[in-house]
């Protein structure tokens, strides 16, 4: 059960920046999927439960990804880690924070989203992760607001 509380904190510890929260959450998901036989995917029932399926490929994932990206206004899927990794080392653009934190946002909750219906046997519709993605991006936006005016 450790993991699990650990892992709830990757995204909603607001002092960690969206960079340290990506690595951390890809850690997370190495030291889960590594060794593990791949199963059906809990999402479409069609591909692997690999990591590359899960994040980038699967037909669930897709879609989370083209809502979140159509409301943050990023183009062009994310095909792998290393160019999410890219974008969030990239601080040009003034849409540039919500875009990273909603990358990092999307990647956590597909995380979570596959635990929760392989573990607990819950499960919600894209659009309704989507819709829990942006809350949390702009509740840490919010949060960042706060901070930065008391300073
Ligand atoms: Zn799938």
């Amino acid at each position: 059960m450790v993991w699990r509380e650990r892992n709830n904190r990757l995204f909603t510890d607001k002092k960690k920046p969206p960079e340290q929260v990506a690595k951390d959450i890809k850690a997370v998901v190495m030291l889960r999927m590594e060794g593990h036989d791949p199963a059906t995917c809990v999402f479409c029932g069609n591909g692997q439960d690999s990591h590359d399926h899960l994040f980038f490929m699967c037909s669930y994932t897709r879609e989370v990804w083209q809502r979140v990206k159509h409301e943050v206004g990023l183009h062009g899927f994310p095909e792998l880690w290393s160019d999410i990794l890219i974008l969030l080392a990239d601080n040009r653009g003034p849409r540039r924070k919500v875009q990273k934190l909603a990358l990092v946002g999307s990647v956590y909750f597909i995380w979570m989203e596959r635990n929760r219906r392989l573990f607990r046997d819950l499960s919600v519709a894209p659009i309704q992760l989507y819709k829990q993605i942006m809350e949390a991006v702009w509740t840490r936006l919010a949060w960042r607001k706060v901070v930065t005016k008391a300073r």
